[in-house]
């Protein structure tokens, strides 16, 4: 019997929401939502710990990725205080096939936001903090002045804390990817998402190349700045393709790549063509490794941003290590 998990059905916001959360996916046909295998087990929320965050969350006003996504390892990130905000509200300007978050027009933006962005992740203590953003295609510059106005607050407001960023592609827009690298992120994070054969269908709003390019720019204009992307697996892709996005990142000079699975989120999103078995991305994480990443992190359960502390300081003693030889 196939278990079918469908978020907008238990989302509590749903019914105060005249609007469909998916309007662009709303006639499309249902797809069951396959059971997962014993390998995808996770922590249901509600420890002590993810109550805290929980509360500083929703006091500071801030969205969570972690939510709008309905991340599988949300019982885990935040009983460890560890939730990745989004920036720029909760609605996106485009209609990726696999992602759950809001979809539509936008609100304006909200000018306090970098501030309560940096006081909760002084208020939660975070060493490392990842900062994500819906796509704002409206905006003349794609959100990049307001990417750079968080780092600077969380700058000011937790001078210890290390910052991650999780950007959209920015439309091409001119000088927005340069306005976010020179506020100085220790890490910039773009993902591929998928292969390039499956964007039609997957990522329909951007384009394969323009994203490796965008990640090779950020190293062009700064060597030193560690550069991350990922990937979902089970989207239909063919293995042969997956490595071949691998030579592709590392023409790019990417540091850090993530494959995870993709999991459905709903019976209007894009199907799970199957589940990659866990020796399948240990078999991923060897040969991305053999091509020259810094680091790699594929598990059924990696996401962006998991983990994401430590892997930032496993980035830095790969470096170091690198350099020392
Ligand atoms: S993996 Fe990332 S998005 Fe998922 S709960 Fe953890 S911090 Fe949030």
């Amino acid at each position: 019997m196939a278990v079918v998990v469908d978020l907008i059905a238990n989302d509590p916001r749903k019914s105060a929401e005249a609007a469909p959360r998916h309007p662009e996916k709303a006639k499309r046909p249902d797809t069951p939502v396959l059971r997962k295998p014993e390998w995808i087990r996770v922590k249901a929320p509600g420890s002590k710990g993810w109550a805290e965050t929980n509360r500083i969350v929703k006091e500071h006003g801030l969205i969570t990725v972690c939510e709008e996504a309905g991340c599988p390892n949300l019982g885990e990130c935040w009983d460890k205080k560890h939730a990745t905000f989004m920036i720029m509200g909760d609605t996106c300007t485009r209609a990726c096939a696999f992602c759950n978050v809001k979809t539509g027009l936008p609100a304006a933006l909200e000018t306090g936001e970098p501030a309560y962005v940096g006081e909760a992740t002084a208020r939660l203590g975070l060493a490392h903090v990842v900062v994500t953003s819906v796509d704002r295609d409206d905006l003349e510059d794609g959100g990049a002045r307001h990417f750079a106005e968080t780092i600077a607050a969380i700058r000011r407001l937790s001078p210890g804390t290390t910052i991650e960023v999780l950007t959209p592609d920015f439309l091409r827009k001119p000088g927005a990817l340069e306005i976010v690298v020179a506020a100085r992120p220790d890490v910039f994070n773009h993902n591929l998402e998928t292969v390039p054969s499956r964007y039609l269908t997957v990522r329909p709003g951007a384009r394969y190349f323009h994203s490796l390019r965008l990640l090779q720019r950020v190293k062009e204009l700064d060597p030193t700045m560690f550069t991350k992307s990922g990937i979902m697996v089970g989207l239909g892709e063919e293995r042969n393709e997956v490595l071949q996005l691998m030579d592709d990142l590392r023409s790019a000079e990417v540091d850090f790549l993530t494959i995870g699975q993709y999991l459905q989120p709903t019976r209007k999103h894009h199907p799970v063509a199957r589940f990659v078995t866990p020796d399948e991305f240990k078999a991923y994480e060897a040969v991305a490794m053999a091509k020259g990443f810094l680091l790699v992190s594929a598990s059924p359960l990696t996401r962006s941003s998991h983990h994401a502390g430590a892997d930032f300081a496993r980035l830095q003693a790969a470096r170091a290590g690198k350099a020392g030889r």
